[in-house]
């Protein structure tokens, strides 16, 4: 209990220091569509190189952001880079794509949310509809209309919108009717075994259906095999993101993968 105290006493210390010291980077991971096989979207992920430590993951990390209060600023760092980047691969004449930022349950529920984010696109100069913002079902488990004025004033800027790690959270699917939502992000934990475990296949073959019914896109996160692949193909998945295509690169070579062209074999 001590160490473990301790060790999240030391890493908020180091967090403190890691935004100063540019510690941090994001790394982007794509997304294709499933009937082209082509690049549809692009997922930030946050990243950070901790000095003499191995190299921490975020879902380490971001909750001690979180609760010590900081994630209000690192959220914001990674908004804009993700933000630059993306207007500076347009900029290089690379085929247009929306990136996705994620935004946690803390950041989502700031009541100038909507204001940062429309300042970011106008200092960076990217399209709102090139930023896509994934953020949980925990986020909007209040359905408030606190919520829903965020998420309207969000939707009124013209970015996208996306549910992250779907089917995880509070089943309260009455978000889905009240707000407009753009793409629903299917929960790796469904798409593990989902050419093997019978109830995983019902579960993600129901979400799929009902994505389709509310026109709303369904995209699968975690797909590492061919035959996953192949069911979600079989199954009317819009799209997909996983180690199958690519694992999350560094912006070169990200910026590299897009200039090949190349598509998923399907
Ligand atoms: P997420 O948003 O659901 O991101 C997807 C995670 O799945 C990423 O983990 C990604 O590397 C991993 N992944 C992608 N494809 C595969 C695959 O085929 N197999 C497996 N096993 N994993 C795959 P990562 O980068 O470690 O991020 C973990 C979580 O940390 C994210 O889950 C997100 O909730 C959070 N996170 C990452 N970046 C940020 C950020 O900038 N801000 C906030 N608030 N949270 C972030
Ligand atoms: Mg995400
Ligand atoms: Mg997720």
């Amino acid at each position: 209990m001590n160490a473990r105290a301790y060790e999240r006493l030391s890493m908020e210390g180091s967090l403190r220091q890691a935004l100063e010291r540019n510690e941090f980077h994001l790394h982007y991971q794509p997304q294709v569509d499933l009937r082209t096989g082509a690049i549809m979207g692009v997922e930030a992920l946050l990243r950070w190189e901790r000095p003499g430590h191995e190299s921490v993951s975020p879902s380490v990390f971001v909750p001690v952001l979180e609760s010590s209060g900081m994630i209000g600023q690192v959220g914001e760092w990674v908004l804009r880079e993700a933000c630059r980047q993306n207007r500076a691969w347009q900029q290089q004449g690379l085929m247009p794509v929306p990136v996705a930022v994620n935004l946690s349950a803390i950041q989502f529920n700031r009541r100038n949310m909507a204001d940062t984010i429309s300042a970011i696109l106008a200092e960076t100069g990217l399209e709102p509809r090139w930023l896509e913002l994934e953020f949980t079902e925990s986020a909007v488990m209040h359905d408030t209309r606190e919520v829903g004025n965020i998420i309207g004033r969000l939707d009124d800027l013209g970015v996208q919108l996306a549910l992250d790690d779907f089917g995880t959270g509070y089943s309260s699917l009455s978000y889905l009717r009240r707000f407009h939502l753009d793409k629903i992000k299917i929960d790796q934990s469904f798409v593990r075994d989902i050419d093997l475990d019978v109830d995983d296949a019902a579960i993600v073959t129901a979400i799929i259906g009902m994505a389709r019914n509310l026109k709303v896109a369904a995209v699968a996160e975690g797909v590492e095999s061919r035959a996953q692949c192949e069911f979600l193909r079989a199954h009317g998945c819009d799209g997909m993101q996983g180690y199958l295509f690519s694992k999350p690169l560094s912006p070169d070579d990200f910026a590299a993968l897009l200039k090949s062209g190349r598509t998923l074999t399907l």
